[in-house]
C-alpha cells in the first residue's frame, strides 16, 4: 500500500454513519490518529492498526496542532499509510483543509473523505429538517467560539432568514442570546439543543431564544451539542410531545 495520508471524517458518532470509504481507509491504516469525538468503536475497522489519542481528552491535555502536523509527516515519509480521523466532517471546524494544505506542501499524497457533520446528523435525528420546505430557504453552520477576537456579525445572522446551527456554543450561550436578540431575531425563535447527536445516549432540549439559557442550565446540556435555532426548530418528535403535554397540561387545568 503506498504511503499516504487520510484526513477521514468519522461521523457524529454513531458506527454506522461512517462512509464505505472511511472503512477502506482504516482498512489500509498502518496508524490511526485519532480526535476526541470520534467514537472508538469504529476502530474495529482497524484491528492491526497502531492508534494514537490526540484530542484535548486523549492522552496529552491538548495535542498541539504543529506536533499533530509533525506526528502525520514522520509515519507518512515512514512509508505508512496513515489515517487522521475526525469528528463529523473534516472540513467543517475540522481543521482539514489546513492540515491537507500542510502536507500537501512537502508532497504529501494526501486525500480526504467526508464525514456527516455533527450539525446535519443532530437535526435529522431529532426529526428536523434543517431546509424543511415554506419555512427555510438555507442553513448557515456557524461557530462561536473563535481563536481570535473575530466577531461574527450577528444582526446578518439574525436576519438570514436562514437556520442557523451552531457549534461549540454551549459555554456562549448567553453570548450568543444577546446578540441575535440585539440583531433583531424575535425572542420566541424555536432554538433545538441536541448533545450527543446520533449516539444511544443523545439528548435534546428544545426552548426559544430567549429561554435557551435558563432551559439548557435546568436540561443540564454538555458539549458535545448542537444548536439549531430558526423556525424549523418548532419539528420533530420532542416538539409535538412538548405540545401535547402543554395542551393535556392546559385541559387539566
Ligand atoms: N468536524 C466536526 C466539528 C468539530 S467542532 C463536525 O463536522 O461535526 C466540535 C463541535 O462539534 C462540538 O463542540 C459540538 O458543537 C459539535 N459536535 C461534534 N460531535 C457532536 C455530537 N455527536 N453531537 C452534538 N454536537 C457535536
Amino acid at each position: 500500500m503506498s504511503a499516504k495520508v487520510w484526513l477521514v471524517g468519522a461521523g457524529p458518532g454513531d458506527p454506522e454513519l461512517l462512509t464505505l470509504k472511511a472503512v477502506r481507509a482504516l482498512r489500509e491504516a498502518d496508524v490511526v490518529l485519532i480526535d476526541d469525538l470520534v467514537n472508538t468503536a469504529v476502530l474495529e475497522h482497524c484491528p492491526n492498526a497502531r492508534v494514537i489519542a490526540v484530542g484535548k481528552r486523549g492522552g496529552c491535555r491538548s495535542t498541539p496542532q504543529a506536533f499533530i502536523h509533525r506526528l502525520m509527516l514522520r509515519y507518512v515519509r515512514q512509508g505508512k499509510c496513515v489515517v487522521r480521523l475526525k469528528g463529523g466532517d473534516p472540513c467543517i471546524f475540522g481543521r482539514g483543509g489546513e492540515e491537507a494544505d500542510w502536507l500537501r506542501e512537502r508532497g504529501v499524497d494526501v486525500e480526504l473523505v467526508n464525514g456527516i457533520t455533527a450539525g446535519l446528523a443532530g437535526a435529522t435525528q431529532c426529526g428536523i429538517s434543517l431546509t424543511l420546505r415554506g419555512i427555510s430557504r438555507g442553513v448557515t453552520l456557524v461557530t462561536a467560539h473563535t481563536q481570535d477576537d473575530s466577531t461574527l456579525n450577528w444582526q446578518a445572522l439574525a436576519q438570514s432568514g436562514t437556520t442557523l446551527v451552531v457549534y461549540m456554543g454551549v459555554a456562549k450561550l448567553p453570548e450568543i442570546r444577546e446578540n441575535l436578540l440585539a440583531g433583531g431575531m424575535s425572542a420566541d425563535m424555536p432554538v433545538a439543543m441536541i448533545e450527543n447527536a446520533s449516539l444511544p445516549w443523545q439528548r435534546e432540549c428544545r426552548s426559544t431564544l430567549a429561554s435557551m439559557q435558563r432551559d439548557a442550565a435546568a436540561f443540564e446540556l454538555k458539549s458535545p451539542a448542537i444548536l439549531v435555532i430558526g423556525a424549523v426548530a418548532a419539528y420533530g418528535q420532542a416538539a409535538l410531545d412538548q405540545t401535547l403535554q402543554e395542551s393535556a397540561r392546559v385541559q387539566a387545568g
